[in-house]
């Protein structure tokens, strides 16, 4: 029983943080948790990928630079211009 549990810390934590990573990266979660499970490398590939389209409530495309920042900051990070209000939702 302890074997099971083992198992499913080992590859099931992985592939649920795989899971979310890709879902805020509009990556096919299945596939990456999948794949993020069996080898958690894929963890930092989806951590360090930048979508190259904007996602709703985590990444926004910059107006500017045309750049992907975080969807929470008020400003992009590259060029510094803020988000107007009629966007932030
Ligand atoms: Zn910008």
């Amino acid at each position: 029983m302890s074997e099971m549990i083992f198992l499913l810390l080992l590859f099931g934590l992985p592939a649920a943080v795989g899971f979310k990573l890709a879902i805020s990266r509009g990556k096919n979660p299945l596939l990456w948790g999948l794949l993020s499970g069996i080898f958690p490398f894929f963890l930092l590939v989806l951590h360090f990928h930048r979508p190259n389209k904007e996602i709703r409530g985590h990444f926004r495309k910059c107006g500017q630079c045309g750049r992907m920042f975080p969807w929470k900051d008020a400003a992009c990070k590259y060029c510094g211009t803020s988000v107007s209000d009629s966007e932030i939702v």
